[in-house]
């Protein structure tokens, strides 16, 4: 599990049960008093179960980072749509402005898209104004592709700085991370390695990181993701765990 760059004591979401949790608050008031992070606001976004389906004994969040990309995403959301799936995207605004059609398509189709950055780059190397315009451009890129302006946010490589996660909270933006991962982006795996990592010790209430893209990642790596997807929402269906978006 990867561990944010503030240290050990800074607690974000990782799961749907933090979001849930009354009052959220990202660290304890004494972490962020030392980070000069506000500690107001909360988990006040709520998961959206998929309106129809039989009925689950729990749910998990589905996400990918990364996108859009023209082969991946389009294949992604095919076989989310084979299974009835609701996934959370995490986009690029440079992406985005390349393909707004695909934004458009993946909340058409009734997934949840949610911030990135405008650029993938670590917030730890950049400094506060250069974020606030990353935060600023991002949002605008899905906010005209989509006319929805996002309300989550995962920063590159999971890692927030001080500024970053003060300047997410401050546009309005929920943090989440995850809780499981398929390290999909990796140059040697395979979609069985893909899919037994995310399914190994699942339970309700992971969110699931996985990859539409390849932009940042080992080549064609987003292959490997559609090819391991099956077998994961077979298995989520197996365990009667729903997939649901944001609302
Ligand atoms: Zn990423």
């Amino acid at each position: 599990m990867h561990v944010p760059a503030f240290g050990r004591s800074l607690r974000l979401p990782l799961t749907l049960a933090d979001l849930r949790r009354p009052g959220f608050t990202a660290g304890s008031p004494l972490t962020l008093a030392a980070a000069g992070v506000d500690a107001g606001g909360g988990g006040e976004l709520a998961a959206r179960p998929p309106a129809s389906g039989p009925a689950a004994e729990g749910h998990v969040a589905l996400t990918f980072d990364d996108g859009p990309h023209p082969e991946g995403t389009p294949q992604v959301l095919d076989v989310l749509a084979q299974f009835h799936a609701k996934a959370t995207f995490f986009l690029v605004g440079e992406q985005v402005t390349r393909r707004p059609e695909l934004a458009r398509r993946i909340m058409a189709e009734g997934h949840t898209v949610a911030l990135h950055g405008y650029l993938h780059r670590p917030h730890p190397t950049r400094r506060a104004p250069v974020l606030a315009d990353d935060f600023a451009r991002g949002i605008a890129a899905i906010a005209d592709a989509t006319g929805v302006e996002p309300r989550l946010h995962r920063p590159p490589y999971g890692i927030y700085s001080a500024a970053s996660l003060w300047l997410a909270r401050e546009r309005g933006l929920q943090p989440l991370l995850w809780s499981r991962w398929g390290r999909d982006w990796r140059k040697v795996t395979t979609p069985e390695q893909i899919a037994a990592r995310v399914l190994g010790a699942l339970r309700a209430d992971d969110v699931i990181l996985l990859h539409d893209a390849d932009f940042y990642s080992a080549r064609r790596s987003h292959r490997r993701t559609v090819a391991a997807l099956p077998e994961i929402l077979e298995a989520l269906r197996s365990a009667r765990l729903a997939t649901v978006g944001f609302a």
